[in-house]
């Protein structure tokens, strides 16, 4: 059974307005339409071009990772959400399950976006048997999924130049595009620069999905790179928007942040018009309501203003930006940015399954097991994260609540 710690299943009344339309067009790609079916909705809804795909998309889309509760995917397609946002490893496939499910019940597949991933990681250097065994992992994908094909397919989680370069993956997603499984193929990465620096060489792929939030700021290298790539006709997509969510419970910060944070930070990532749309990880209704509200005003209100103009936001949020610069402090190897996201999954997101998902994949004698014995963590993060606090509080998570993997 999932352990979710705070579902909210406040039913909202929907009442169908008339559909108003394309309304006007806002710079480049920039294309405002009205909502057609949100009774609240007080503006249209902001939509962007997926680089060279031409998929026209709302600027705030669905992350379903953390989301198992399948109304809350039929509100987002009532609120205006049109792109869904899935992989083959969340809940071990039951993600995928239901958002064909919801799609098929809905019968609303012809009007939806949907992306899905197949991991990186646990690939053979065998070019032959790594491209037999990604294309028969999305065959399960889409099996589970109920779909003949999926508009996005991410290469899922590199996080390296020689993993991105991997001839088996790549190979595999050529071949499963041509033959129409999927119309399009992307990149997902936590490792940007590099990353996406090699996508952008390699010109084989038409999306990037990228870890872009406020403490990246002052990261002219990432913000640059990503830049370029949209340049270079590559749709960005952006996650990890909201530097980890509302729950702040190891933070110095309040241990609900307000919901003026979650708006202020979702503006900041879109109010760069290289990125089309943003995969929020919304969990509640009221979450789904408050993100999705961004997509029909860019514009700061006086209180996000005020919050982003608070600079101790970015050290005080610990976000670990998966820089992996610290990889040389640890004298055991820890994989110190695999370590991190399990914390975020499991500590922020309340999402025990991603956090020992995560722990799962990690090189054995690299993980948690690296941490054993070691009282006094030694690795100092560039970028204010606790590092050895987060690894105590996953030690303790793993010895009380099933994170041992
Ligand atoms: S802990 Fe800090 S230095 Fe290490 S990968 Fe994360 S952000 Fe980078
Ligand atoms: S607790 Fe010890 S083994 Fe684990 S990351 Fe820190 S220094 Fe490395």
């Amino acid at each position: 059974m999932n352990k979710r710690w705070e579902w909210n299943r406040r039913d909202f009344i929907v009442k169908p307005i008339l559909w108003a339309g394309a309304a006007s067009v806002l710079g480049g790609t920039d294309i405002l339409l009205a909502n057609p079916l949100n009774e609240t909705a007080t503006g249209p809804v902001l939509q962007r071009t997926l680089g060279k795909t031409g998929l026209t998309l709302p600027v705030v889309s669905m992350g379903v990772m953390n989301a198992d509760v399948p109304g809350l995917l039929r509100r987002a397609y009532e609120v205006g959400i049109r792109h869904f946002d899935t992989a083959a490893v969340y809940q071990q496939g039951r993600n995928e399950e239901m958002v064909g499910r919801v799609i098929k019940e809905m019968g609303v597949r012809d009007k939806v976006t949907i992306a899905t991933k197949q991991p990186s990681k646990g690939q053979t250097q065998d070019v032959a048997e790594a491209k037999k065994r990604f294309v028969e992992g999305v065959e399960s994908s889409l099996q589970r999924l109920q779909m003949d094909h999926v508009d996005i397919l991410y290469y899922h989680a590199v996080d390296s130049v020689e993993d991105a370069r991997a001839e088996g993956p790549l190979e595999a997603l050529q071949s499963l595009k041509k033959d129409g499984k999927t119309r399009f193929v992307g990149i997902s990465t936590h490792k940007t620069q590099a990353v996406v620096n090699e996508a952008i060489r390699l010109n084989l792929f038409d999306v990037a999905l990228v870890t872009l939030n406020y403490t990246m700021a002052h990261d002219e290298g990432i913000l640059s790179t990503i830049e370029r790539a949209a340049k270079s006709g590559i749709g960005i997509v952006a996650m990890k928007t909201q530097a980890g969510g509302t729950v702040r419970p190891d933070a110095k910060l309040p241990k609900m942040l307000p919901p003026v944070s979650q708006t202020a930070l979702l503006k900041w990532v879109l109010n760069h018009e290289f990125v089309t749309t943003a995969i929020p990880g919304f969990s509640t209704y009221e979450h789904l309501e408050q993100d999705f509200s961004v997509a029909r005003s860019l514009a700061y209100t006086n209180e996000e203003e005020k919050f982003l103009a608070d600079k101790t936001f970015s050290a005080q949020a610990e976000f670990c930006q998966q820089c992996g610069e610290c990889k040389e402090d640890c004298p055991k190897n820890a994989d110190i940015p695999a370590l991190m996201r399990s914390h975020m999954y499991a500590v922020q997101y309340r999402n025990t399954g991603m956090a020992r998902e995560m722990l799962a994949s990690v090189a054995s004698g690299r993980g948690l097991d690296a941490c054993d014995g070691c009282e006094s963590c030694v690795v100092a993060c560039r970028n204010s994260v606790q590092v050895g606090r987060k690894i105590a509080q996953l030690k303790w998570l793993a010895r009380n609540h099933e994170l041992s993997c």
